[in-house]
C-alpha cells in the first residue's frame, strides 16, 4: 500500500471545544499515524497513511466535529513521509501573535448530567464539564489555553481525573476545568447562620426555599443570579425592591422547553435557541400570564432553559416550573462575580447565598436573543457568544472601536476579524466604566492586540469617548448613527453605498443637535444625511427621557404653541396637574435648556406619554415596550403624513390626538402609529431609491428592537424589491456601535 503524509491546518473556533480528542478518536479508527496539536492560532494534523482514509478524515472531522466547534476552512497540503508508530495529541505551540480564539462558555453536554448519575468519584458533582462543556471565557486568565492559566489554577487533580485528563480516548481528554468530588471545588450555602457544604443539602434546601417564597442569590458561569419562584407574587415584589428596579422585566428558567411552551409561543427556530449551547433568554410572546409581578405591561417573556449541572439538579428537586433568573446585582451596577460582594450585598436581603469556590475571573452576563422574520437578533450579546468574533471584509488590526454610552461594548480589529466585549452595562455607573476599562486590558492582553488607532462617538461627554481621549491613540470620532449602519454593513460585509434608516434614541448630530430619526445614505467611510424627522425640543435634555410627559409637552408646543392645550384629553389634564408645567413652557418659548432632537425613539416616547401609558418612564425602553405589548397586527390603517424633507411630523400627531379625544381604543391608536412609522419608512426608501438608484436598506438602532417595526419594515421593503439588512451578529442597540465604529475607522484609513 502506497503511503502519503499529509499536513492539515484547521481554522476557526477549535479549540477549548474538545476538538482534539475527536481528532484523535477518528484518525485512530481510520488507523491514521501522526499527530494533532493546538497552536495559538490555529489546529494543525500531521497525518500519514493511506491517502483514501487521509480524505475520509478530513471529510469525518466536518461532520463529526464536537458540537461548539466552528471550522470555518480546512487546508490540506502534502509534506514529506514521516514514520510514526501511532496518533498522538502533541503539545500546544504559542507561535505568533495572530488571531487566537477564546471559546465562550458552553452549557453542560447530556454525557456529563449522565455521568452525574453514574460515575462514582462525580455522583452528583455540581460542576461537572468535560471537552464539550463547561465554564471557558469566564475563567480564562491568559493564553494558551492551559489549566494553569484559568481559575482552575488552585485545584490539583486527584488520580483519577489526571488520569482522564491525560488519557486521549477519554471525553476528559485535556479539559482544562475538569474536576470531581474528590478534587474540585464545591458549592457553599450560607443559610440561616449556617454554611452548608453537602451538595445534596444545598439542593434541597435551596428548592424547599425557592417553594416556599424565598429568594436566593446563585452563582452562574459568569456571575451571581438571583432566584425565586416565578409564580409567587410576594418574593417577585420583594425582588424589585431589593434589585430597586420598578418596572424593568425579570428573565425566568424554566424547567423544559415542553413546559415553556404551556406558558409562551415557541416556533422551531426558538426551541432551538432555547436548547442551544449558548443557552440564550430568549424573548417569547407569552401565551398565559405567568405573573403581572414578572413582566408589568407587557406580552413578551424572556426564558432560558438551564445551562449549569446545578440548575438542573434544583429542578430535580423543585416543585415550581418556572423561576425568576435574574441578574445578581444592584440597578445599574455590574452584576456581582465576587463571592465576598455577593454575601455583603444579598445575604441581608435574601434568604441564602449559594456560591462555590471556583473565581469567575470574566463576568459575563446572561445574553438575551429574539427572533424574528426567522433570523436571530440579540438585545444582549453575552455568555455564549462572547468573545466569538465577528468576520468582516477589510483588515482593522490594531483598532479599538469604544462603543457609545447607555449599553456599552468596545471592538478590537484582530486581522480581518473584531472581537467584542461582552455586554458592560451603562457606563454613567462608575462601577460599569472600570469594568469596561479591565476588560478592554484583558483583551488585549489575551488576543495579543497591539492598539494603534481608537474611534469612539461624535457625542464628547460619553465616558467611552473622554476614556478614548485619554488612551492618547490616534483619534477618529464617529457619528453615532452612521455607526448603527455600519454595523450592519460590517456583519454582511456590504462596501457599496446604502440606504440606511436609523430609528434610534438619541446620537449627536454633526449639526449639534440630538439625532435618531435619521435617513442617510452611507458607505463605510463616509454619510450623507438625506432626511430626518423634523427637530423638535426636548425639554430639559436627559431628564425627558426620564419622564415622557415633558418631552410631549414638548411636542405639543412645537405644534400648535399657545393653543398646545386645545385638546380635551387625560394627558392635558395631567400636565396641568403638573406644579412645573408652566416654566416648563417659558423654558421651551425661551429654548432655555431645550436640545433639539429628530429622535424616533423620543417620538414613541412621547406618544406613550400622550396616551398617558408612561408619563414616567421606570427605565429607558419601558415607554416603546408597553407600546408593543398593546398592537393589533390585524389593524391595517395608519395615520396621514407627506414625505417631505425633514420629515413633517404635525399631521401624524394631529390626528393622533383627535383619536383620542374620540376615545379610540388604545390598542387602535398605537397600532395605526406603527403603521406610519413602516410606511414613512417604505416612503422614504423608494423616493431615495428613484433619486440615487440605490436599492439597498440598512435598518438599525433601538427602535428595531420592536418587532413590529422590523418585520415590517423590512418585509415591506422586501416585497418591493428592496435588498434589506439588519443586525443578526451583533445589538441592534447602542451594543453594536462599537463594531461600526471599527469599520469606519478601518475603512478610512485605508490606503
Ligand atoms: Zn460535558
Ligand atoms: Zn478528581
Ligand atoms: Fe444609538
Amino acid at each position: 500500500m502506497t503511503k502519503a503524509s499529509s499536513l492539515i491546518t484547521i481554522s476557526g473556533l477549535v479549540q477549548g471545544v474538545g476538538f482534539r480528542p475527536a481528532v484523535y478518536r477518528i484518525a485512530c479508527e481510520l488507523g491514521i499515524k501522526g499527530w494533532v496539536k493546538n497552536t495559538n492560532e490555529n489546529v494543525i494534523i500531521c497525518a500519514t497513511g493511506d491517502p483514501a482514509q487521509i480524505e475520509k478524515l478530513t471529510q469525518r472531522i466536518r461532520i463529526e466535529h464536537p458540537p461548539a466547534a466552528v471550522i470555518e476552512s480546512i487546508r490540506e497540503e502534502p509534506a514529506a513521509l514521516t514514520e510514526v508508530q501511532d496518533f498522538h495529541i502533541a503539545s500546544s505551540q504559542s507561535t505568533s501573535s495572530g488571531i487566537t480564539r477564546i471559546s465562550p462558555d458552553i452549557s453542560v453536554c447530556g454525557d456529563c448530567l449522565n455521568d452525574q448519575k453514574n460515575q462514582q468519584h462525580r455522583l452528583n458533582y455540581p460542576l461537572i464539564n468535560c471537552t464539550n462543556c463547561g465554564p471557558r471565557f469566564s475563567i480564562i486568565k491568559s493564553l494558551p489555553y492551559d489549566r494553569s492559566q484559568t481559575t482552575m489554577t488552585g485545584f490539583d487533580m486527584c488520580t483519577q481525573c489526571r488520569q482522564e485528563y491525560r488519557d486521549s480516548g477519554n471525553r476528559r481528554f485535556h479539559a482544562q476545568p475538569v474536576a470531581c468530588n474528590q478534587c474540585g471545588p464545591g458549592y457553599l450555602m450560607h443559610y440561616q447562620e449556617e454554611k452548608i457544604t453537602s451538595i445534596q443539602e444545598i439542593i434541597s434546601k435551596t428548592a424547599g426555599l425557592v417553594d416556599n417564597g424565598g429568594i436566593a442569590a446563585l452563582k452562574g458561569t459568569g456571575g451571581y443570579n438571583l432566584i425565586c419562584n416565578a409564580f409567587d407574587p410576594h418574593p417577585v415584589e420583594k425582588l424589585r425592591t431589593l434589585k430597586n428596579r420598578d418596572h424593568k422585566p425579570f428573565a425566568l428558567m424554566g424547567r423544559s422547553s415542553e413546559l415553556i411552551k404551556k406558558y409562551a409561543c415557541l416556533n422551531d427556530q426558538e426551541m432551538q435557541l432555547l436548547n442551544s449551547w449558548q443557552r440564550p433568554i430568549v424573548l417569547l410572546e407569552e401565551k398565559q400570564k405567568i405573573g403581572e409581578g414578572i413582566n408589568p405591561g407587557l406580552d413578551k417573556i424572556g426564558i432560558l432553559l438551564p445551562c449549569m449541572p446545578f440548575h438542573f439538579q434544583l429542578f430535580e428537586y423543585l416543585k415550581t416550573d418556572l423561576i425568576v433568573f435574574t441578574s445578581g446585582n444592584l440597578s445599574d451596577e455590574p452584576v456581582t462575580i465576587s463571592d465576598s460582594q455577593a454575601l455583603k450585598l444579598f445575604l441581608p436581603g435574601t434568604d441564602a447565598v449559594i456560591s462555590y469556590n471556583r473565581e469567575i475571573h470574566n463576568r459575563v452576563d446572561d445574553s438575551v436573543v429574539f427572533v424574528s422574520n426567522g433570523k436571530n437578533r440579540f438585545i444582549r450579546r453575552s455568555r455564549g457568544y462572547a468573545p466569538s468574533p465577528v468576520k468582516v471584509d477589510f483588515n482593522c488590526e490594531g483598532i479599538i472601536g469604544a462603543g457609545a454610552e447607555l449599553a456599552s461594548t468596545f471592538a478590537i480589529g484582530k486581522e480581518r476579524e473584531a472581537i467584542l466585549s461582552q455586554h458592560t452595562g451603562d457606563l454613567k455607573n462608575p462601577e460599569t466604566l472600570e469594568f469596561y476599562e479591565e476588560s478592554l486590558n484583558r483583551f488585549g492582553k489575551l488576543f495579543r492586540f497591539r492598539p494603534k488607532l481608537i474611534a469612539c462617538d461624535l457625542h464628547p461627554d460619553y465616558l467611552s469617548s473622554r476614556f478614548a481621549e485619554s488612551t492618547g491613540l490616534p483619534l477618529i470620532k464617529i457619528q453615532h448613527h452612521h455607526a448603527h449602519i455600519a454595523s450592519v454593513m460590517a456583519e454582511h460585509r456590504l462596501e457599496k453605498e446604502v440606504i440606511g434608516i436609523s430609528l434610534d434614541g438619541t446620537g449627536l448630530g454633526d449639526d449639534g443637535h440630538i439625532w435618531g430619526g435619521e435617513f442617510l445614505i452611507c458607505d463605510l467611510k463616509n454619510y450623507e444625511r438625506i432626511n430626518h424627522y423634523e427637530y423638535r425640543p426636548l425639554p430639559g435634555g436627559d431628564k425627558a427621557i426620564k419622564e415622557p410627559w415633558r418631552n410631549a409637552l414638548g411636542l405639543l408646543s412645537h405644534f400648535f404653541g399657545a393653543q398646545w392645550d386645545r385638546f380635551d384629553i387625560p394627558f392635558i389634564h395631567f400636565i396641568k396637574r403638573q406644579p412645573n408645567y408652566e416654566l416648563l413652557l417659558q423654558a421651551i418659548g425661551k429654548k432655555i435648556n431645550c436640545p433639539l432632537t429628530s429622535s424616533a425613539g423620543r417620538l414613541f416616547d412621547a406618544v406613550a406619554a400622550l396616551l398617558m401609558i408612561c408619563p414616567v418612564a421606570g427605565h429607558h425602553a419601558q415607554a416603546p415596550m408597553l407600546l408593543e405589548a398593546k398592537l393589533y397586527p390585524e389593524i391595517k390603517e395608519e395615520y396621514s403624513f407627506a414625505i417631505k424633507s425633514p420629515v413633517e411630523l404635525k399631521p401624524m400627531i394631529t390626528d393622533l390626538l383627535g383619536d383620542i379625544e374620540k376615545k379610540k381604543d388604545l390598542g387602535f391608536i398605537i397600532t395605526r402609529f406603527h403603521n406610519t412609522i413602516v410606511s414613512l419608512n417604505f416612503a422614504i426608501a423608494c423616493r431615495i431609491r428613484k433619486e440615487r438608484g440605490i436599492n439597498r436598506v440598512v435598518l438599525s438602532g433601538g427602535v428595531f428592537q420592536n418587532r413590529y417595526i422590523l418585520d415590517k419594515t423590512e418585509n415591506r421593503l422586501n416585497e418591493n424589491g428592496f435588498e434589506t439588512y439588519s443586525n443578526q451578529q451583533v445589538p441592534v442597540n447602542d451594543a453594536g456601535i462599537s463594531l461600526g465604529q471599527l469599520a469606519i475607522a478601518a475603512c478610512r484609513i485605508k490606503k
